[in-house]
């Protein structure tokens, strides 16, 4: 069977204020803190990773903060919108829970049949949540966000880019990307299983300012393959159509490839192995700060560089 992306694995962005975005994603959005550790390419840096209960694949935003970051300038060659999975009929509780928050939105809206609303995240960043037939899946709760209106994946991410004429030729040709439809502006790509589902849309605008990434911005999307033999399978078929990528580097909770798409947005694929408990059960996951084993013997140093967050405003009931 030709090869096709699993969905999507996570997404990176990068955001200013650690304990800011902490209580951003936990606390208004109701996200499952899972791991608290640091940049493996500069661990002076935390990262943060917020998902479903049990850091399920495809479900997973992480985010290097940085305190005093200043903000990124939005513009083409990235990913500028993450959109969200909620359960059909959630958008009301959501509508008054934004609201709540004093956190301005637009919508509900529709787009290729699905209604969202679209609002920023505490660094500027696009976020929608999207109405989808979703209610089976884990999620997560607390006791401010019920499980039956909680996030429950990824809906997609959207794309922004100057031309998309070779990164479509990648997402169909390479990476078995189905075209599914065109409305206005926007074209949406799909692969994935049908739970894991991922919707790529891009809008192309020629003469678009190139986005500057800092705090709000996303860093980079990271596709989904089943096991290390798969990505290696990725990685001959990448190399083949012509793309550079990285050696898999280990990511303790995951194994990557990095590659440059020809839009301009840095792509990972990342295994499904091992996952979140394989330093942490499931019932502390995000609890304390792991390091992975080249940086423990810095662990005091570390400890002392990174500001404290305060995690005990995270009521779980
Ligand atoms: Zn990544």
């Amino acid at each position: 069977m030709e090869k096709r992306i699993n969905g999507l694995h996570h997404i990176t962005a990068i955001a200013g204020d650690p304990q800011q975005n902490y209580d951003f994603y936990t606390q208004v959005l109701g996200m499952r803190f899972v791991k608290k550790t640091v940049n493996f390419d500069a661990p002076d840096v935390y990262h943060f990773y917020f998902a479903d209960e049990l850091g399920t694949p495809g479900t997973v935003l992480t985010f290097f903060p940085f305190p005093n970051a200043r903000r990124g300038k939005h513009g083409a060659g990235e990913a500028n919108i993450i959109s969200f999975a909620v359960p059909k009929g959630s958008l009301d509780f959501w509508i008054e829970r934004l609201s709540f928050h004093g956190i301005s939105f637009d919508g509900p809206y529709q787009k290729f049949g699905y209604n969202y609303l679209s609002f920023l995240d505490s660094d500027g960043m696009k976020l929608e949540l999207v109405e989808d037939n979703v209610a089976h899946l884990t999620g997560w709760e607390t006791n401010e966000v019920p499980r039956k209106h909680s996030i429950r994946k990824f809906f997609g991410v959207t794309m922004y880019l100057n031309d998309s004429e070779k990164t479509e030729v990648l997402l169909k040709d390479v990476m078995g990307f189905r075209l599914h439809q065109q409305e206005g502006n926007i074209k949406r790509y799909i692969s994935g299983t049908e739970d894991f589902e991922a919707k790529v849309d891009i809008i192309v605008n020629p003469n678009a300012e190139r986005g500057t990434q800092s705090a709000g911005s996303v860093h980079h999307i990271s596709w989904r393959t089943e096991s290390d033999t798969s990505q290696v399978g990725w990685m001959h078929k990448l190399k083949a159509a012509g793309y550079h990528t990285t050696d898999v580097i280990d990511r303790n909770y995951f194994h990557s490839i990095y590659f440059r798409e020809p839009g301009g947005v840095l792509f990972e694929i990342a295994t499904d192995e091992p996952g979140f408990m394989i330093d942490e059960d499931r019932e502390n996951l995000g609890q304390s700060l792991k390091l992975p084993k080249q940086y423990e013997s810095r662990r005091t140093e570390i400890e002392k560089i990174l500001i404290p967050i305060n995690q005990n405003s995270l009521k779980i009931s």
